[in-house]
């Protein structure tokens, strides 16, 4: 089957720095993927193509969320893969990496990954992959070496662990078992995703502010300073260095600890870090308004944190952005009478792409091209599946995004398609709106005219394997 979008745009190949933006063009498409990208009318239409008119809309590689939990199977009251991946569908997201930690049984094994697969496939509205974990439990088995081997060949993107979780059924490493961990990773080719923060410092500020019987959102931000993420990344580097070990900071939300990652990158370190959009819009003064719903970990800083966050996302010292989706069962969870006990998490997958799009390139702040490698292309080349995702290229899957640049509008939670709907961003107007995505050539999502959404058949997405070996 082919078909050909016309009367779109893309990103220019601006290689000088200016000129437009974006360009008009044509995609071609046969099959599952992308066979030619043209400028208007250059390649003769085939007798037998579909023909897709675009109406002057601009078209992006879909983008990659690397950093969602969908909480399927053991915690569905939460989230669960149909309407993540539906939500992910409605914001141009074409493939998703879904957190080993937040389901049960968790990604630590080879049968435990089998038992979330059959459970997850037939739900997905577009493209996953797994990330495979090590937590104090996985690692207290003798065979914790061959569990970690086994869930690497069934090709999970990367590798997560926690230097603080709040988890029971995925607890947390201390950097000794870190280091360990990483000796086996870098052996087998496959990055670490670590959450940095110092655990003995937020437990220590945390009993002492409890104690004091304080519980407002303000008294959540005092037991997770800064200081927390500038110690763990610290301490991350460290091991960095010990080992040459691939590692990367998920959720950076401190200026001072990207400069930390930014150092150790000048140093040849194989260190990365991603950030999100909640880390590049607010800070405590929203934290103390909105309260819980804001309750993230790490929690929202200072306006210099966040300035200094969007300067890494535009000069490329944040490597990709992420969500860190993670929906607590609304509005109970939110509402549990103290800010230490309330869920902490957002969801987010579905406003990735339009708030990076409308705060980020439409504000001046990044270039379009910038947008593309942080949400398309680094996170494609980070997960090992580059040569098939993250571009709009011949030979690339057809997984699209397409926007509506003329288009701004309101976000309202109500009108998000996850489980559990409420959102920090809510009232905020932002500029360009997806209004429709492909995956693999198969149209997954399209915007109505009153707003409303419709979607494919759940259970087309397909799982996607890490293809590369990490060379730090
Ligand atoms: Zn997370």
């Amino acid at each position: 089957m082919r078909t050909r979008l016309v009367n779109l745009r893309v990103a220019a190949d601006d290689r000088a720095g200016h000129g437009p933006d974006t360009v008009p063009a044509e995609i071609l498409i046969e099959g599952e993927k992308i066979t030619a990208v043209t400028g208007p009318g250059e390649r003769a239409a085939e007798a037998d193509e579909r023909r897709i008119d675009l109406q002057g809309q601009l078209v992006l590689p879909g983008a990659i969320d690397g950093h969602v939990h969908f909480d399927d199977p053991g915690f569905t009251h939460r989230e669960n893969f149909e309407t993540g991946t539906r939500s992910a569908a409605a914001g141009g997201v074409t493939c998703i990496v879904d957190m080993p930690c937040t389901s049960l049984p968790p990604v630590t094994s080879r049968a435990n990954l089998d038992a979330k697969l059959a459970v997850i496939e037939p739900k997905a509205h577009v493209d996953f992959m797994l990330w495979g974990g090590v937590s104090a439990n996985a690692l207290e088995r003798e065979d914790w070496v061959t569990d970690l081997e086994d869930v690497v060949s069934e090709g999970v993107g990367a590798i997560k662990v926690y230097m603080l979780s709040g988890m029971d059924t995925f607890r947390d490493l201390e950097p000794a078992r870190i280091e360990a961990v990483l000796k086996e990773t870098r052996r087998l080719g496959v990055p670490v995703g670590v959450h940095a923060e110092d655990r003995e410092l937020v437990l220590g500020l945390t009993e002492r502010l409890m104690a004091r019987g304080r519980n407002g959102p303000l008294d959540y931000a005092a037991s997770r300073p800064a200081a927390g993420e500038v110690s763990a990344v610290s301490t991350l580097r460290d091991l960095c260095r010990r080992t040459g070990a691939r590692l990367h900071v998920v959720h950076v939300g401190s200026g001072e600890a990207l400069d930390v990652i930014t150092a150790a990158r000048e140093e040849g370190l194989p260190l990365s870090g991603e950030t999100c959009p909640q880390y590049l819009e607010f800070t405590e003064e929203d934290l103390a308004s909105q309260g819980a719903i804001l309750k993230t970990a790490p929690v929202v800083k200072t306006a210099a944190d966040r300035d200094r966050l969007w300067a890494g996302v535009a000069n490329g010292d944040i490597q990709h952005v992420a969500t860190d989706h993670a929906a607590g069962e609304w509005p109970d969870e939110k509402h549990t009478g103290s800010i230490w006990t309330d869920y902490g998490g957002v969801p987010g997958v579905e406003l990735l792409l339009p708030y990076l799009y409308s705060e980020g390139y439409r504000k001046g702040r990044i270039s379009l091209g910038r947008l593309v490698e942080v949400v398309c292309a680094a996170p494609a080349a980070f997960f090992g599946i580059e040569s098939r995702k993250g571009r709009l290229a011949p030979g690339y899957d057809a997984d699209l995004a397409v926007i509506d640049e003329d288009d701004s509008w309101t976000v309202k939670a109500t009108e998000m398609h996850n489980l559990n709907r409420y959102t920090p961003l809510e009232g905020k107007t932002l500029s360009g709106r997806v209004t429709s995505t492909f995956v693999r050539g198969q149209q997954v999502f399209s915007l109505g005219r009153d707003g409303s959404g419709s979607f494919g058949p759940a259970g087309s997405g397909r799982r996607v394997k890490r293809e590369s070996r990490v060379d730090p």
